[in-house]
């Protein structure tokens, strides 16, 4: 394992609120290591249009947006390491970071590790993920599923994203939510309801997903949660659209989380830690809001955050 000389400040993860603080830290002269994760560019990446992030008057690709986004940080000079962090001590004055291959140090750390999709736990799920027929991606798989009848489970924005961007494709979507209510926003429900491809399933739980043996999907074994009607619908595709996990295992030991997992920031402040010069910023410690572009305000005050510090230290 190799280890660097100190950094004045690393970023763990390169969605809205890590890019975002990259681009403060470097216009501030900090010289930012940004420490990029499984899935660089985060969750909007996986986004198709993005209608809701200020400057877009016809809004703009998830993508197109993230690929700005690192570009703007390269440009005032960023740099890059392509890596998953798998622990860190906060226990000494210059903090360690390791991938496992490799160990960085830093006075200051901004956490934006963002969060992944929430999966319903059953082992067909896991058997058919990817290329079977279950997946968390509209965006990503929903062509290939051209003129298919598929399900999407959940109630809430996400869902109906999901539901009405598969419309595109497929010949029917059944939305399966486990209450009688969305919990999406109005102009998101108001767009499922008028969509004349999309049917919704209320009270309705998924028990299995069919066809584990054959590698591919064929259905999905639903239950009625006020009745317990069992009934099975057919369908080539499941979409899994049921919220997220916050992504911060490795920081279980050194800093405080709440029971959801997320990163719980001192009281007062929204992006310190307990830690001093360690900050947590976007999906990791924001189970409220939760949109790209309260992360990338977030990325910012953690950015300012850290170089108030770091001018502290060196006073
Ligand atoms: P969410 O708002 O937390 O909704 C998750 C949905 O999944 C809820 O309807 C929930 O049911 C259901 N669910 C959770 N666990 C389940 C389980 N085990 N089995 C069955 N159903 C389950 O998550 P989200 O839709 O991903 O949205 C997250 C945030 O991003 C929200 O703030 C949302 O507004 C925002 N967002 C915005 C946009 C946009 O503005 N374009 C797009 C996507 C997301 P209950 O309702 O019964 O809890």
């Amino acid at each position: 394992m190799s280890s660097a000389s100190t950094e004045n400040v690393i970023i763990i993860g390169t969605g809205c609120a890590g890019l975002t603080a990259a681009i403060y830290t470097a216009r501030a002269n900090l010289k930012p290591l940004v420490i990029e994760g499984n899935q660089p560019g985060g969750q909007l990446t996986t986004t198709s249009e993005v209608e809701n992030y200020p400057g877009f008057e016809n809004g703009i690709d998830g993508f197109a947006l993230m690929d700005q986004m690192r570009k703007q940080a390269k440009r005032f000079g960023t740099r890059f390491f392509q890596g998953y962090v798998k622990k860190v001590d906060f226990s000494q004055s210059s903090y360690v970071i390791s991938t496992g291959e490799q160990e960085f140090r830093a006075r200051s750390v901004i956490i934006s590790t963002g969060a992944a999709p929430r999966l319903l736990g059953l082992e067909s799920e896991k058997l058919l993920f990817g290329g079977g027929g279950v997946t968390t991606c509209a965006t990503c798989d929903g062509a290939f599923y051209r003129d298919m009848d598929v399900v999407v489970v959940g109630g809430g924005d996400s869902a109906c994203e999901e539901a009405l961007f598969l419309t595109r494709f497929c010949s029917k979507v059944t939305l399966i939510h486990r209450r009688d209510q969305l919990r999406a926003s109005q102009i998101m429900q108001d767009r499922v309801f008028a969509s004349e491809k999309i049917e919704v399933l209320w009270d309705t739980v998924v028990d299995d997903i069919l066809g584990a043996e054959e590698k591919a999907v064929r259905g999905v074994r639903l239950r009625n949660r006020k009745t317990d009607q069992v009934s099975e619908l057919p369908c080539k595709g499941v979409f899994m659209a049921i919220g997220h996990i916050p992504n911060t295992q490795p920081f279980a030991g050194s800093l405080d989380l709440d029971d959801d997992g997320y990163l719980l920031p001192v009281p007062g402040s929204q992006v310190k830690t307990k830690i001093p010069g360690v900050y947590a910023a976007g999906d990791c410690v924001d189970h409220v809001y939760r949109q790209a572009v309260t992360a990338a305000g977030m990325g910012c005050q953690a950015a300012i955050e850290a170089e108030r510090w770091l001018a502290e230290q060196e006073s």
